[in-house]
């Protein structure tokens, strides 16, 4: 006799892009066997009262150290302040950093994560070395630290680890390999040695050349992994970008071969009518993170005609300004209404379908449970929930994660994050 059932019954799951009434059998290791309209007979059930499911949501794109700097790079210096020198701070930030300090404001920030309701996380990891680009005796030890981390905070991880090649300021010699071949064996040896899945992040048309792009997008290619970059994310970097290459960003990526339905496009806010249409084409993957964008002052990316032309969609949280997938969601539309002047731009329960783990019979159990009590879901209807969740509700609406590995439900504070940050900044 095969072994029993688990059965998990709440009011409502997060299935084939609607909430409906519905039990997911689990077999014995946590994997989904089918979702049905009843417990199936001999299965032991589990009875989520005034609770919905909905699989848990991808952070596609995190550096998470940056965590560091909320609060701290909102300077009041009579509007004179931008990207640029949001990213001194960050470089300041960089020349700060410890392994061990690492270590510990990841393991916070992935637990504030996984509280906010992602589950997984795609780590664009571009800190590689000691202080004054110094090789730490493990290549790898900052990466290793980060995979430490996203264990003890129970989420899964994986590592983007970037190729950074360009390097004419102090700071980014932390950042950078030897040359594209160095780069190209380290990432080798990462995924070798990981045991998480680990992908290549050519960081930017800034700091590697069209040839360097052309030989990560090979490297991708030849391994069925996931290449990620920062596309288009300031002015500042197209006309760069013209005036040295003839070419935008995307057609600089398009051209060396980057572009894939593997690719992760981060941000993409300035792009032309041409651009839109190499990267729909290609099916690659839109990473937009506008908390982020909106604290960075980067711009509204034109997600509606990328998503028109077949890109799909991921977010991210980025600089963790905040850490919130219901904000990042409602962001996209609301940034979208105020550019349009119309309302309505997204199916919510699509921005849900895109932006949350596949969730099908054989897949592992990844499901968060969602109050249905909660004071932001009071009084909404079935048929409106996917737009509650989507456009009015945040993070507090999650209480708790089901995941096999984990054992169900775990709401985990991030107090290390209080002596991290106090110790840094004191
Ligand atoms: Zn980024």
């Amino acid at each position: 006799m095969s072994p029993a059932l688990t059965a998990l019954q709440p009011d409502l799951v997060f299935n084939g892009g609607r909430f409906a009434p519905g039990v997911v059998h689990l077999d014995a290791r946590g994997r989904i066997v089918s979702v049905d309209a009843a417990p199936l007979p001999g299965s032991m059930t589990m009875r989520l009262r005034n609770m919905a499911l909905l699989p848990g949501f991808i952070n596609a794109h995190s550096h998470v150290f940056q965590r560091l700097l909320r609060g701290v790079a909102e300077r009041p210096t009579g509007r004179s302040e931008d990207f640029w020198s949001w990213r001194s701070a960050m470089y300041s930030l960089v020349d700060k950093m410890t392994p061990e300090l690492l270590e510990d404001i990841a393991t916070a920030t992935y637990l504030e994560m996984r509280q906010a309701g992602y589950t997984r996380v795609k780590e664009f990891h571009y800190l590689h070395h000691g202080k004054g680009g110094q090789r730490y005796a493990d290549c790898h030890e900052l990466s290793r630290r980060l995979i430490a981390a996203a264990q003890r905070a129970g989420i899964a991880l994986e590592l983007m680890r970037v190729v950074y090649l360009e390097a004419p300021e102090p700071s980014q010699k932390r950042f950078r390999d030897k040359d594209i071949d160095d780069a190209i064996a380290l990432t080798d040896e990462l995924r070798a040695t990981a045991g998480i899945p680990v992908g290549i992040a050519p960081h930017s048309v800034r700091a590697v050349s069209p040839e360097g792009f052309a030989r990560c997008a090979d490297w991708a290619r030849l391994r069925g992994a996931e290449l990620h970059a920062h596309v288009a994310e300031q002015p500042k970097e197209v006309a760069w970008c013209l005036e040295r290459h003839g070419k935008t960003p995307v057609a600089l990526l398009a051209d060396a071969g980057a572009f894939g339905p593997r690719t992760h496009a981060v941000h993409l806010t300035h792009l032309n009518d041409y651009d839109v249409t190499l990267i729909g084409k290609s099916g690659a993957v839109a990473v937009i993170c506008p908390s982020t964008e909106a604290n960075l002052a980067d711009g509204i990316p034109r997600l509606p005609e990328l998503l028109d032309a077949g890109a799909a969609l991921a977010i991210g949280s980025d600089s963790q300004a905040h850490v919130d997938p219901f904000l990042e969601l409602r962001s996209l539309e609301y940034h979208e209404r105020l550019r349009s002047g119309r309302r309505c731009h997204f199916d919510p329960a699509a921005l849900l379908s895109a932006t949350t783990v596949r969730q099908a019979p054989g897949d592992v159990a990844d499901f968060l449970m969602i109050d249905l009590d909660a004071p932001a879901l009071a009084g909404v209807p079935i048929t409106a929930l996917a737009s509650a969740l989507a456009f009015g509700a945040d993070a507090r609406v999650v209480v708790g994660h089901w995941h096999a590995l984990n054992g169900g439900a775990v709401i985990l504070r991030p107090e290390l994050l209080r002596s991290a940050g106090r110790a840094l900044w004191a």
